[in-house]
């Protein structure tokens, strides 16, 4: 599992598909990414989730390998910085999205905030996506 210094209490939670903002996220960098581009992802299923209050999930490996190009590799697809508004402050949400073995792994949230919890809704201003490597 991948994770980072600032959160890493992850624990299962009952199997269910992803949100309808996370699947967007998820097809947004998957879509910025030659690399997954053209990869067919089907249903993506959360197995696990950050307790710190950060909104990161990690993903089901599914049956068969999303991208074999990349089995026996790790890293990110790539990141969305979103520039939102919430409680009458602008700040930078970033989402990144990590593989392993071909498969995407995880979906962590990071702020500058932290501790403080992730927002659950906010007001999107503007987003710069980078692609991983
Ligand atoms: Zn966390």
């Amino acid at each position: 599992m991948n994770t980072t210094a600032s959160h890493s209490s992850y624990v299962e939670v009952e199997r269910h598909l992803v949100s309808t903002e996370e699947r967007a996220w998820i097809r947004d960098i998957v879509s910025a990414n030659p690399v997954w581009a053209d990869v067919q992802l089907g249903e993506l299923y959360v197995v696990a989730e950050c307790t710190c209050g950060c909104r990161s999930v990690v993903l089901e490996a599914p049956e068969h390998v999303q991208n074999p190009r990349l089995i026996g590799h790790q890293g990110l697809v790539g990141e969305i910085d979103l520039n939102v508004r919430f409680d009458g402050r602008e700040d930078v949400v970033s989402v990144l999205l990590h593989y392993a073995e071909g498969n995407l792994s995880l979906l962590e949230v990071v702020w500058y905030n932290f501790p403080e919890p992730v927002p659950r809704k906010w007001l999107e201003l503007s987003r710069d996506y980078r692609i991983g490597d």
